[in-house]
């Protein structure tokens, strides 16, 4: 069986790419943002992720199907499990010849606001994101995260600026929705941020003190605009005094916040840290790994522990033949490059 890394994942005798970020005649779409979606034919995700991705493309025909429902696809099993990433988000196993092949797109073992965390799926082969997989990312807890974020906003607050949160429209936004507007805060969101939290709401999740944003008086409000914020210049310009904090797990890096323009960088982070990374894979112990996305290094660092790893690069075609190792031995089985 071949695995190639083209226009997404894609597995030999299986109807469909996974995360083709190119349009495909069918595609599994793990979850609706940017990175992972194209305007495809068809489209087989959760009924939350086929919600957003209507958002950003009209018309697609959609096969819908939930968490922990096994289902056959041409011959090979397919189930979906929650990834813990944002609402609806998936972890995808396809059961082939009785080769468990796990994909994991973007994850989070930690719970949070809005989604129940990942499972970790037991696996003979596991293609797993690696956005954080170098030790400077391990995270502080979830807690002392969630307190930065709404001391900042009332210290804000008392000294008569405004506090701007930028976070992703999709996911990251709602989560900090959530926290303030639970908390007591009110919030006027972006136009876009505005649109999803509406979709949220009607797979459940309910926020509270949450107005759309319009040009008025700011006082005594917290505002969200997604990170590329200079689309709004005219609006943003008009909110004075304020100060402003991007939601990021890359707020690690001190260095972050004169990236976006941020006073403050709260490492609020929908991806596992480098720890909870090491943890999945461990648990789920699979024969071999393939790493996308993020840290090459990471997979250096699977091998060391004993792991047959392999960092998955654009174009690259593996054999995912049991017996044979994806990484060259000592003594070379590069044969199996393909
Ligand atoms: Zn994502
Ligand atoms: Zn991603």
């Amino acid at each position: 069986m071949q695995l190639t890394f083209n226009n997404g994942i894609e597995i030999e005798g299986l109807e469909f790419h996974i995360d083709a970020h190119r349009k495909a005649e069918f595609s599994f779409v793990s979850h609706a943002h940017t990175d992972h979606i194209a305007s495809h034919k068809k489209i087989l995700a959760t009924p939350e992720t086929i919600l957003f991705f209507n958002q950003r493309y009209k018309r697609t025909k959609a096969r819908a199907l939930g968490f922990n429902q096994p289902t056959k696809f041409r011959g090979c099993s397919v189930e979906l499990f929650s990834s813990g990433h944002i609402l609806g988000c998936a972890q995808i196993k396809i059961d082939s010849a009785g080769t468990r092949i796990v994909y994991t797109g973007d994850f989070k073992l930690t719970g949070c606001e809005t989604t129940s965390p990942a499972e970790i799926i037991d696996a003979d082969i596991l293609i797993i994101e690696s956005t954080y997989g170098d030790p400077r990312y391990v995270f502080p807890d979830r807690d002392q995260v969630v307190d930065q974020l709404i001391t900042f906003v009332q210290k804000t607050l008392l000294s008569n600026q405004v506090p701007i949160i930028l976070a992703y429209s999709l996911g990251k936004a709602q989560e900090a929705i959530k926290i303030l507007g639970d908390f007591g805060f009110e919030i006027h969101a972006e136009s876009n941020v505005y649109k999803f939290c509406q979709l949220y709401e009607r797979c459940g999740v309910k926020f509270k003190n949450l107005f759309p944003l319009h040009e008025e008086e700011f006082k005594g409000k917290v505002v969200i605009f997604p990170p590329y914020f200079k689309k709004y210049r005219t609006l943003f310009n008009n909110i004075y005094p304020k100060r402003i904090c991007f939601l990021s797990g890359w707020g690690m890096d001190r260095s972050s916040r004169f990236r976006v323009g941020a006073d403050v960088v709260i490492p609020l982070s929908d991806h596992a840290d480098y720890n909870d990374l090491i943890r999945y894979v461990e648990v789920s112990n699979p024969d071999k790994v393939l790493t996308l996305h993020g840290f090459p290094e990471f997979a250096d660092d699977l091998r060391r522990r004993g792991f047959d790893a392999r960092y998955l690069g654009k174009g690259a075609t593996i054999s995912l033949d049991k017996k044979g190792k994806i990484f060259p031995s000592a003594s070379g089985n590069y044969d199996l490059f393909m």
